[in-house]
């Protein structure tokens, strides 16, 4: 395995970047820049009155639809509205911020120093990297922390593999197949140690986006246990998201916090399902035991159905409504290779128009009906029993 240390650029690079914005009379009035975030992809959020817009740049590709596309992005946005929880799309003040900041990246993207070289050899490459911040702001007192970039579990139909690629890409660096790469936030306990004096106590979540934070290498690097560490101390509360059994590794850590989460992804009750979409990943069976030891523990525990597999709903019920308090159910999302890899098992059902419904339907019933949250508004503070 190749390990090299280095530091941070990418974050840093994107701030300067986007200084433009924060002048004078850069950006619409009425709007902050809130935060800026290069682990996925480049995100930057704003908040305005009475919404939180976010603006993404992932690498251009003629193939994704997109709102706008610039020489080199893909730029997206979404929009979270504190009074109408409904409402999907911008509204006037946000199309203009939208074209804001699309001018901005057209005017300034030419600087930027792009590769398209690749590696596909089978060589792994784990990077140390020592970072300048770890918290990144969701909503008042929410935050979001990913312990390492890039996931060694590395599940063909990821829908975060294209955003890892684009962080890579605008590092200058070769484009590696998913699952062979992570970069390690080396020095996060540190960094965290300093931002949770400086923050109020809130919630941290910690889920498989770009990174599981309980993926093979947390072995031997430990971060998401040494952050655990640290939120103890300083009155944080975690909400972990993983696929992985390491977890109970830290049973001892997450029963002393006064409020602990611990979620699972669960996307079939069938093995065979699982083995071949998350080859990498470990069985249904092991996830179950895993939830059962952390509520017996009396940590929290929920689960996610996203992608919703092929699966038997009773069986389904059966199974998790014993050692979860809530679920996340959630559509199957844009995952082509998925569609791909269920075509070629022979279990298509999930792409058959009105399959996903019915299913949906019948589930958040049996749920309910055994005293299990279904899609919780108010998520993750839901997740606390
Ligand atoms: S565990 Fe999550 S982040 Fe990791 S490869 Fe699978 S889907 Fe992607």
């Amino acid at each position: 395995m190749a390990i090299e240390r280095v530091r941070e650029t990418l974050r840093p690079q994107f701030v300067a970047f986007f200084e433009p914005l924060k002048a004078e009379g850069g950006m619409p009035p009425g709007w902050l820049l809130y935060d800026i975030e290069t682990d996925q992809g480049v995100s930057l959020v704003f908040q305005g009155a009475h919404s939180t817009f976010t603006i993404e740049l992932e690498r251009s590709d003629p193939a994704r639809a997109c709102l706008a596309r610039t020489e080199q992005f893909n730029v997206y946005y979404s929009v979270v509205d504190r009074l109408d929880a409904a409402r999907r799309t911008y509204d006037v003040d946000e199309r203009k911020l939208f074209e804001t900041v699309v001018a901005c990246v057209r005017a300034r993207e030419g600087e930027l120093v792009l590769t398209d070289a690749v590696d596909w050899s089978a060589r792994v490459r784990v990077r140390e990297v020592e970072v300048s911040r770890m918290l990144a702001p969701e909503s008042p007192r929410v935050y979001y922390m990913n312990a390492y970039v890039g996931c060694m579990i590395g599940c063909p139909f990821c829908y975060a593999s294209h955003r890892g690629d684009t962080s890579r890409w605008l590092e200058g660096l070769p484009k590696s197949r998913w699952g062979q790469w992570a970069d390690v936030k080396i020095n996060a306990a540190e960094v965290l140690r300093r931002e949770c004096d400086a923050l109020e106590p809130g919630i941290v979540r910690m889920s498989p986006i770009i990174t599981d934070p309980y993926q093979p290498i947390e072995r031997k690097y430990q971060i998401t246990r040494q952050a655990l560490e640290v939120f103890l101390e300083k009155g944080f509360s975690p909400a972990i998201l993983t696929r992985g059994s390491l977890v109970a590794r830290d049973i001892d850590l997450l029963a002393r916090f006064p409020k602990a989460a611990v979620g699972f992804s669960v996307p079939t009750d069938d093995d065979r399902i699982r083995a071949a979409v998350e080859p990498g990943a470990e069985s249904i069976e092991v996830r179950l035991d895993t939830l059962r030891q952390l509520r017996d523990a009396g940590i929290s525990t929920y689960a996610m159905l996203q992608p919703m597999l092929p699966l038997d709903p009773d069986r389904y019920v059966e199974l998790l409504a014993p050692l979860v308090h809530a679920i996340d159910i959630r559509p199957l999302c844009e995952v082509p290779r998925l569609s791909e890899i269920l075509t070629q098992i022979g279990r298509p059902g999930p792409l058959e128009p009105g399959w996903e419904e019915a299913t949906y339907a019948t589930i958040r019933a049996a749920f309910e009906a055994r005293g299990v949250l279904v899609n919780p508004p108010n998520e993750p503070w839901a997740y606390f029993r």
